[in-house]
């Protein structure tokens, strides 16, 4: 698996979107985790097949429209009343991306509908705007926003992936880091824990 963020060099204000890809030799569907709001980002990208939504903010969501009609794919999202979502993602359910299987795990508290993304196999985890690298963590002072419903999706994460390999931490906001990336998670509760 080859995980990819387009919107490294953006010069615009957009979320991150990961370009998850099968490496060489492997097979299975390339899939765009957020679209941001930076259509320049897909210069070179001739290859989507699906689209996942973490949640529906506008910087997570601006460049939806431009990716469903340049590739044609459908688009997997939180919310059931986001209009551009073709399927709605719930909690516990598996999405295949670069022919690995990612749990749904619904994680309020920044938004309603969040969602992170985990793949067991390969310790990956897309974090959304729940947690930052470096013991940050999703904003609570937006519409639905909520410090004690987010520290208990931290926690939920932690609970979830315990005992389970956890290598790289691919956020909305800010470059990714591997390695021990638990300690991150950790770090980020222990600051929404002292937030609320
Ligand atoms: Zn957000």
């Amino acid at each position: 698996m080859r995980v990819t963020n387009l919107t490294e060099r953006s010069m615009e204000f957009t979320s991150n979107a990961f370009l998850v890809e099968p490496g060489e030799g492997e097979s299975g569907r390339s899939v765009l985790v957020d679209a941001g709001s930076d259509e320049s980002a897909f210069d070179g990208v001739d290859d989507v097949d699906a689209l996942v939504l973490t949640h529906t903010h506008p910087d997570h969501v601006g460049a939806v429209e431009y990716v469903v009609s340049r590739y044609g794919v459908e688009v997997w999202a939180p919310d059931e009343s986001y209009s551009n979502a073709d399927h709605r993602l719930r909690d516990g359910d598996s999405v295949e991306m670069a022919g690995e299987e990612f749990t749904v795990l619904e994680t309020p508290g920044h938004k309603d509908e969040h969602v992170c993304l985990y793949c067991e196999t390969e310790g990956v985890l897309f974090s959304g705007d729940l947690v930052f690298p470096g013991g940050s963590f999703g904003r609570t002072d937006l519409g639905e926003g909520d410090g004690e419903v987010l520290v208990e999706s931290i926690r939920k994460v932690l609970e979830y992936t315990e005992g389970k390999p956890l290598r790289e931490l691919h956020a909305g906001h800010q470059p990714s880091v591997e390695g021990d990336v638990r300690r991150h998670v950790e770090a980020s509760l222990r600051n929404a824990e002292a937030m609320v």
